[in-house]
């Protein structure tokens, strides 16, 4: 295969005597890079098409085009992606792939199927950087960012292997960005990743069917709401700084004051003014109790949100054990009574270890986090 390169952003294309990956270009990549050509900026709603809606990874076969682009698209380009190590199915219909990168280290992939939608939970980095003290994936420690090509990779493979069940109704119509890493740490590349998810010439989803799940990047939470309308979900776990800091220890840079403030600044710019998702973690003993709630109510007074509660997945040497469901119901109830809507969410795919923060990929870890532990675990089963 020719050499590919990435563009870093989705954007910044430089046309070099390597191949460049197509399939991480958002439109306005596109058109530049179509543009450096000398063709019309068209071709990048055509090329958008046949990538990603039809599936089509080989230039001749995008017969929209003229057989002499055609033939420079071979020459000077590729759509390529990650080549799935691991195709694992739950008792529950979760689907997990493992995929290994061009440089060796491996991510993870889960699509979870429902009676009215399915999800597809992306990865953005491999390994994390932020180090919460109850996350398989920040154990592992971090190697580095995801490029555009390798996030959207996901939607791209996951879109037609889903499609080619034979059940009718399954697709991808729902993605969040809470499997391995920090999106708002990996910012320019998930943005041009996001913008592809949406773009009516490539997967189209609206605007309610694309959530960012962050730890609290602060300022990335105003430059997000500055540029695009979409769901946010902020993992708070905690309603006093106390507690949260010892649980994400991002909180030390960004406190709860300044994380709400940004929160209520980013409901402000959406159009729709949408609600914005907590999620909280429920640990037995340490952030579950009734006064809990209740501080957790003062927290999040005036706001539109909705409240995520997720029972721990435990995972080996964790220290963590997960609060029993009588207490996660009394929890709830106790927002509920506030005016707070909330879900529990339902674990799934646990059985191949797909549930939220048991994801672990293979990473060659660069910050030794791993070291720190007696037993690392790189619990995929490959
Ligand atoms: N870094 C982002 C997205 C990845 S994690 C974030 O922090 O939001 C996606 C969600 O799973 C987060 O809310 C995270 O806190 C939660 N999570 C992590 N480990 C978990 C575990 N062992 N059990 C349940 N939820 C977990």
């Amino acid at each position: 295969m020719k050499p590919a390169i990435e563009a870093d952003n989705g954007r910044n294309v430089t046309l070099v005597s390597t191949a460049v990956n197509l399939l991480g270009l958002d439109r306005a990549g596109l058109v530049d890079y179509f543009a450096a050509l000398g063709e019309k900026p068209f071709r990048a709603s055509q090329v958008m098409q046949w990538i990603h809606q039809k599936g089509v990874a080989e230039f001749q076969r995008m017969t929209s085009l003229s057989q002499a682009l055609r033939d420079r698209l071979e020459q000077c380009a590729v759509v390529h992606a990650p080549e799935i190590v691991v195709d694992a199915q739950s008792e529950d219909g979760t689907r997990k792939w493992v995929l290994r990168l061009d440089d060796g280290n491996h991510i993870e992939a889960v699509y979870i199927p429902e009676d009215d939608r399915g999800t597809l939970c992306v990865s953005s980095q491999v390994g994390c950087a932020l180090d919460c003290s109850f996350c398989s994936t920040g154990r592992q420690g971090f190697n580095r960012n995801l490029s555009t090509a390798e996030i959207i990779a996901q939607v791209w493979l996951a879109s037609r292997l889903v499609e080619e069940e034979t059940r009718p109704g399954r697709e991808v119509t729902n993605v969040v960005l809470m499997g391995m890493g920090e999106p708002l740490l990996n910012f320019d590349n998930v943005v041009s990743a996001v913008r592809i998810m949406m773009d009516d010439f490539a997967y189209g989803l609206s605007k309610r069917r694309v959530t960012i799940s962050t730890a609290g990047v602060v300022p990335a939470i105003d430059r997000l709401g500055d540029l695009l309308d979409m769901r946010l979900a902020v993992s708070l776990h905690a309603p006093n700084d106390g507690l949260r800091n010892s649980l994400v220890p991002l909180n030390n840079k960004y406190p709860l004051r300044e994380l709400m403030a940004s929160c209520r600044r980013f409901i402000e710019k959406q159009n729709t003014r949408s609600r914005i998702t907590f999620e909280y973690v429920m640990l037995d003993g340490i952030n579950d109790s009734e006064q809990h709630a209740r501080e957790l109510i003062r927290l999040v007074k005036g706001m539109p949100v909705l409240m995520n509660l997720i029972p721990f997945n435990p995972f080996e040497c964790s220290g963590y054990r997960t609060s029993p469901e009588r207490h996660v119901y009394r929890f709830g109830s106790i927002l509920a009574e506030a005016g707070i809507t909330t879900v529990v969410r339902r674990t799934r795919g646990e059985d191949i270890d797909a549930a939220c923060g048991q994801l672990v990929g293979k990473v060659a870890d660069r910050s030794r986090r791993h070291r720190r532990f007696e037993q690392p675990r790189f619990g995929m089963r490959l």
